[in-house]
């Protein structure tokens, strides 16, 4: 077995497992009904369904949860909530689970939360995302000098269309500011 394949079956550990508990508590009540999973338009690209999900979370089976990329890929667009016959709180136990990978700073996991946090901070400096400055803090905060080239042909051709503008990075005018430390009160960081 080679050094990437051991790391990927190494045991994961959760340094906030009262926090799994707690998503536990919110899907307790699934029926395991499949609605959720039918009603997912990202479900295509998830490694398990969210039906799955939520048994692999209620059975505690953490190593396969955060290992998995499919909390990672929901977008929030709330299908799965409003369709549950359970009323579970699903897309907040999806965004739960981000969190604690997040948190944790889980290797299979850090991609996706960059990102996150690139495009946030685009959007606390300026009150709108700004495409190429989120970009280049993207490629900054992972350290990977070849990335940058698989963005290439997709950038070129946003910028052709006009979608994507050359804009000198700058630490804007903080237009949110008090929003984000709100929040980041309000979830205890
Ligand atoms: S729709 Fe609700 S009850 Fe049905 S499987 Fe999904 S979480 Fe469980
Ligand atoms: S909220 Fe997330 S898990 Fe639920 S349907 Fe939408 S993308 Fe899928």
């Amino acid at each position: 077995m080679n050094q990437t394949a051991m790391a990927e079956n190494k045991a994961i550990t959760i340094s906030f497992p009262e926090e799994l508990s707690e998503v536990q508590e919110m899907v307790r009540a699934c029926i395991q009904c499949g609605t959720c999973s039918g009603s997912c338009p990202n479900e295509f690209a998830m490694d398990f369904t969210p039906r799955r999900l939520w048994r692999m979370v209620l059975m505690g089976q953490k190593d396969d949860i955060f290992k998995s990329k499919t909390f990672s890929l929901c977008s929030s667009c709330y299908y799965c909530t409003l369709r549950c016959p359970r009323g579970l709180p699903l897309t907040e136990a999806m965004a739960a689970l981000k969190q604690i990978a997040a948190k944790d700073g889980l290797s299979k996991y850090k991609q996706s939360s960059l990102f996150y946090k690139s495009f946030l901070e685009s959007v606390r400096r300026h009150g709108k995302v700004r495409e190429m400055e989120f970009m280049t803090m993207y490629f900054t905060a992972m350290k990977s000098p070849f990335l940058p080239f698989r963005f290439a042909a997709l950038g070129m051709r946003l910028m052709g269309k006009g979608k994507v503008h050359i804009q000198i990075p700058s630490k804007g005018e903080g237009k949110l500011k008090a929003i984000f430390r709100k929040v980041e009160e309000m979830e205890g960081r």
